[in-house]
């Protein structure tokens, strides 16, 4: 077997790598480390640090990214419902197994034997017996009494519990609003830095998504939405999410403690399906390197579970804590570039990309007409072995629908909006290139151009050019030119 990763055809990494920021990667030199590691996406997380904080990484992103002329996203991850325990006198307590402990709403500080929940409604809303989870599942208790604000509760697996950790209820129904006044906040904030996407927590059904959407709305913006499917209730109305999402992530951290955590891998190839099936990007996350927050290289495991991913098509792969907060965040993003390089390369010699060739359904994409389209390109693509696809795009909506079609080559998105070229870096296959006055060119001579400029193409490749879209149905002239350079 030989794979050759230094085929020309596969200059370009199709899947895309999202990395969080956080301590270990705030400065401007690590930034710019993780950009040349490969990172296409940086994920602010707004379950922790300030706004100030945030402000000044996305300063440094654009900074950094136009120093490298990268179109890296910006994507401002929204907390959504997610339930915490409060605060400890000594900012942590250690649980013993079998232990009797309390858990209660009244706001007090946490110690020995009792901590406080940040969620009102706790003690109405869980039941004796009901399980409580905490610090993303390592913890577990089970409520024995409800007492006023107190469930008394019995530590099934102790351990040590710090300040903010996260509570899961997998047992429970809960009622807390899909956006909470912090998401609000940061949605404002996030919109006043200028983020490219955001993504929402513990989505429960497509409702959800459209409040946010009508919250975007009220401030004049309609940024992409990426819904994270992390709880049971999502994964019931998973059908009505994808239609009405921008893109989903399976967030495969609390995924994995509202679930049997065996569940996971077979809902996320569920959830790969869906994400096909509906023509929207899809996210694998959490835990992909988990092992190298500590240690500098990961385990046989791990980079099956990410070579895997990519084999499955994904449009990203997601770093957490292995960037936010760990000791090698630099080799985290350059192994996972290494090892989704790797899966490409077997998926493009096993029939350039073939197998992960999508049957985008007519019905159900949103628009019919791009949907085919795209999947012509793609059998193209393969037939001609075509070079590179370019796609001359205001809003990329048609660049997203040709990524889901998964072709041979890579999409060049031509867009005279840098909004444009940073949101649609998060797709497969897609390499964003800005370009003033696009439409005073000739399409064929800049297409022709910008594919020698990226080395895509030499003299004799063929290359193809989609066009004509418009939003207007009646105004839509879609092509599919065939040119050789
Ligand atoms: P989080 O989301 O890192 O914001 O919790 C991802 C997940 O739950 O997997
Ligand atoms: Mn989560």
């Amino acid at each position: 077997m030989s794979i050759n990763l230094n085929d020309q055809q596969l200059r370009y990494r199709r899947t895309k790598i999202i990395a969080t920021v956080g301590p270990a990667t705030s400065s401007e030199e690590k930034i710019s480390q993780l950009i040349l590691a490969g990172a296409n996406v940086f994920r602010l997380n707004m379950s922790h640090g300030t706004h100030d904080m945030h402000r000044l990484m996305s300063q440094r992103i654009r900074t950094v990214a136009a120093q490298h002329q990268s179109h890296i996203a910006i994507l401002a991850d929204l907390c959504g419902p997610k339930i915490r325990v409060g605060q400890f006198q000594a900012g942590f307590i250690q649980l013993e197994t079998a232990d009797l402990i309390t858990v209660t709403t009244r706001p007090v500080m946490g110690e020995d034997k009792l901590i406080p929940s940040q969620y009102a409604q706790l003690h109405q809303e869980l039941r004796p017996q009901h399980r409580i989870f905490l610090d993303d599942g390592l913890l577990e208790l089970c409520v024995e009494s409800i007492q006023g604000q107190d469930l008394l509760c019995r530590v099934i697996q102790g351990g040590k519990l710090s300040n903010g950790k996260g509570m899961n209820l997998p047992d429970s129904y809960i009622t807390a609003p899909p956006l909470t006044q912090k998401d609000k906040d940061d949605v404002c904030f996030a919109l006043s830095i200028g983020i490219d996407m955001l993504a929402l927590s513990f989505v429960s059904c497509a409702q959800d998504i459209v409040q946010l959407k009508e919250l975007l709305a009220e401030h004049g913006e309609n940024v992409p939405i990426i819904a994270k499917v992390e709880r049971l209730e999502a994964l019931k109305n998973s059908e009505e999410i994808a239609q009405e999402a921008d893109a989903i992530m399976i967030a495969r951290g609390d995924l994995g403690v509202e679930l049997d955590i065996e569940q996971v891998p077979v809902v996320q190839k569920e959830l790969i399906s869906l994400a096909k099936k509906y023509a929207k990007p899809v996210i694998v996350a959490t835990q992909m390197l988990e092992s190298m927050t500590q240690h500098p290289r990961p385990t046989r495991a791990e980079v099956a579970d990410v070579s895997q991913s990519v084999s499955s098509g994904v449009d990203a792969i997601m770093l957490s804590a292995e960037t936010a907060s760990g000791k090698h965040p630099i080799s985290a993003v350059q192994m996972m570039n290494r090892i989704a390089r790797q899966a490409e390369s077997h998926a493009w010699l096993h029939g350039a990309f073939s197998i992960l060739e999508r049957r985008i359904d007519n019905q159900s994409a949103n628009n019919p007409v791009s949907a085919a389209v795209a999947r012509s390109t793609a059998a193209l693509s393969r037939e001609l072995s075509v070079h590179a696809i370019i796609v001359i795009s205001n809003t990329g909506v048609t660049t997203t629908t040709m990524s889901s079609a998964r072709p041979a080559a890579p999409i060049v998105a031509i867009s005279p909006h840098m909004k444009t070229c940073c949101r649609t870096n998060l797709c497969w296959g897609v390499i964003p290139f800005f370009e003033q006055n696009t439409e005073q060119q000739d399409p064929l001579q800049l297409a022709r151009r910008i594919a020698i400029e990226l080395k895509l193409a030499k003299k004799g490749d063929y290359i193809i050019i989609v066009q004509g879209f418009n939003k207007k149905k009646d105004l839509s002239t879609p092509s599919i030119t065939t040119i050789v350079v």
